[in-house]
């Protein structure tokens, strides 16, 4: 992972010396006149920042009618002439190099370099140079490596020259679309420089006649040419290089590495990070095949073809939203049982809705009480269709009797809806061997993908009858469905594109490491090394064992303060979270995600230094 700026490639003419660039301008005019043709200003400049062979072929290429090889090495030679024999009158050093050059040492940064003239021309030219004050810690030309820019080896060989694997840690600056394109394909941030550059394309002495007006229109096309190559920053002259520098250094710091010990957004794996780096179209066949494959991947977790999986935009809650507000006809009646804020954030959505309901309550440290969840049933269920709960109370941790909670809502005839948010991918529901209806859970959480998608496992016949049942638009998961089942995968909206592509990954990463059983077996041992670690400490969880799921856990905050806890935490890259609970100060561990047991070791470490317990 990218620390901070650790080194600076520049390149030569243009960027740190030969105001303009126009060292090279003359010899290719003079080379091609030399085979009797004549070539514009613009065309010689065109193709700057490529090895300069490379820039003579590119110049011919741009020719109306071809030329020979031999006519191209003729221009070439004449070209060699006039530079060599010019050069030394274009090693001006530009505005602010020695100073910005200085005070990136001063910081540690490395100065590298690299450019487009072979190491015969560099030689005059670091030797005067030099002189004159300024000396990079390394060069490389491009007729040293295999091939010359775009491509990024001139780059890499000042990398290796000053041993930083991560090319994140390095910067390359130029003149031209070239330099920044060397740069991006060598993976460093890059920064176009507008004043002197070769973009430009003009003398100081035509700067400084310009009309405003008009420099600024040239400087516009400059700053359009970068953005288009693709530069990270854009800057006028040398002197905004620092400011640059400290940017960079501020993001990289913000991207440190860090393991989130939380229910969701969690710590993921690069290669779901990284399956976002394409941009699809949503109607696109490719697409669609890819969002049916997520759909059929999430159905066989928990269920069978009885069943199907409705995607929704939006975190978990839009997907508890719309289970409650599609699944029932309006005059139906909801029995929610309610030991957490999950399940408490069930009853607003149904008083929002203005659903039918009735609600049993418990105490947020115990788990539903079967018996008298049974009692409420002899007594009301006549006017009870369904019964909905949480498996996995997020708020507390604690796990709720889904097995014994179904049969018993299935032996009244009820329907039964999970939010099994938590538990998801971490638990086995067996949705068809206990009849459950359906079941609301989000990506962001064990199938360890991102935020942005949720869904609805529910069974196909509930949803073929469920038409007309929602009043909202959006959380319809009637009209949902039928847009993935008739639109062979489409969906109904703009659906987050990258976000299902980081799903798709994840739920092939979910299969590569063995499934629920892979996932139960790292989830449970990363909680109890939590549990016993703290437990050493005196930080004790609230729950019961018996009921602790092994997804998160609430533990005893004592006299400790959390916010301290907190910044110590994540200054060393774990990031917790704040209890949910009035009765007492508690807080939250997380065991899944992308973290493992030493990571967990790493962090009772952590709390154990934190409370004086260890030095
Ligand atoms: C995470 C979670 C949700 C959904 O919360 P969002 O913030 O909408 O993602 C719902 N129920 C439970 C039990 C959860 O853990």
């Amino acid at each position: 992972m990218a620390e901070r700026v650790k080194a600076l490639i520049f390149d030569w003419a243009g960027t740190t010396i030969d105001y303009g660039c126009f060292a090279p301008i003359k010899g290719f005019i003079d080379g091609f006149k030399s085979i009797g043709i004549d070539i514009s200003n613009e065309m010689a400049r065109k193709p700057m920042g490529l090895l300069k062979l490379d820039h003579t072929r590119a110049i011919a290429a741009m020719l109306s009618e071809p030329i020979s090889e031999d006519q191209i090495l003729k221009a070439y030679e004449t070209f060699e002439e006039t530079l060599f024999a010019n050069i030394e009158q274009h090693c001006d050093i530009k505005d602010h190099v020695i100073e910005t050059v200085a005070a990136l040492r001063e910081q540690g940064i490395k100065i590298g370099s690299t450019t487009g003239y072979t190491s015969a021309m560099m030689a005059p030219v670091l030797k005067k140079v030099a002189e004159a004050g300024y000396s990079p810690d390394f060069w490389v030309s491009a007729d040293q490596v295999a091939k010359g820019r775009p491509h990024p080896y001139m780059i890499w060989n000042n990398l290796m020259q000053f041993g930083i694997s991560d090319p994140r840690e390095a910067v390359k600056a130029g003149d031209t679309t070239v330099d920044i394109a060397e740069g991006k394909n060598a993976d460093c941030w890059t920064v176009g420089i507008i004043m002197g550059s070769s973009v430009l394309g003009l003398t100081r002495e035509e700067v400084a006649a310009m009309p405003e007006a008009e420099l600024e229109e040239r400087k516009e096309a400059a700053r359009a040419a970068y953005y288009k190559a693709g530069a990270d920053y854009i800057i006028d002259d040398m002197d905004e290089l620092l400011d640059v520098v400290a940017d960079i250094d501020r993001k990289l710091a913000q991207s440190a590495a860090r393991k989130l010990l939380t229910p969701g957004p969690l710590t993921t794996r690069s290669s779901v990070k990284h399956a976002m780096l394409t941009d699809h179209c949503t109607w696109d066949d490719e697409y669609k095949a890819i969002t049916t494959s997520v759909i059929d991947d999430i159905t066989h977790i928990s269920a069978d073809d009885d069943y199907s999986t409705v995607l929704l935009q939006g975190s978990g809650t839009y997907a508890v939203e719309a289970m409650i507000g599609s699944l029932c006809r309006k005059d139906e009646a909801i029995l929610f049982l309610v030991n957490g804020e999950y399940g408490k954030r069930m009853l607003s959505i149904a008083d929002k809705l203005d659903r039918n309901y009735r609600s049993l309550s418990f105490e947020m440290t115990r788990a539903i009480d079967v018996e008298l969840v049974e009692e409420k049933l002899r007594k009301y269920g006549a006017e009870i269709d369904a019964v909905a709960f949480v498996h996995c109370e997020t708020t507390t941790g604690i796990m709720n009797p889904l097995e014994e909670l179904a049969r018993l809502a299935k032996s009244y005839g009820k329907k039964v809806f999970v939010d099994a948010m938590s538990s998801f991918a971490a638990y086995d529901i067996d949705m068809p061997g206990l009849d459950i209806d359906a079941l609301a859970a989000s990506s962001n959480k064990c199938l360890e993908g991102l935020p942005g998608l949720s869904f609805v496992i529910a069974k196909k016949v509930l949803l073929d009858e469920a038409s007309g049942n929602s009043s909202s638009h959006s959380l319809d998961l009637f009209d949902q469905y039928k847009s993935f089942s008739d639109g062979s995968g489409k969906f109904r909206f703009t659906s987050p594109t990258n976000v299902l592509l980081a799903l798709r990954q994840a739920i092939d990463d979910y299969k590569t490491e063995g499934g629920i059983s892979a996932r139960r077996k790292r989830y449970m041992e990363n909680h109890s090394i939590l549990v016993r670690g703290l437990e050493h400490l005196g930080i004790r969880p609230i729950i019961e064992p018996e009921y602790q799921s092994y997804i998160i856990t609430t533990f005893e905050l004592g006299n400790l303060d959390f916010s301290k806890l907190y910044e110590t935490l994540k200054a060393k890259g774990f990031i917790i979270y704040p209890g949910k609970l009035t009765s007492m100060p508690t807080f939250r561990l997380g065991s899944i995600g992308n973290v493992y047991p030493e990571d967990m070791i790493e962090l009772v470490d952590a709390i154990e230094v934190f409370t004086g317990s260890k030095q």
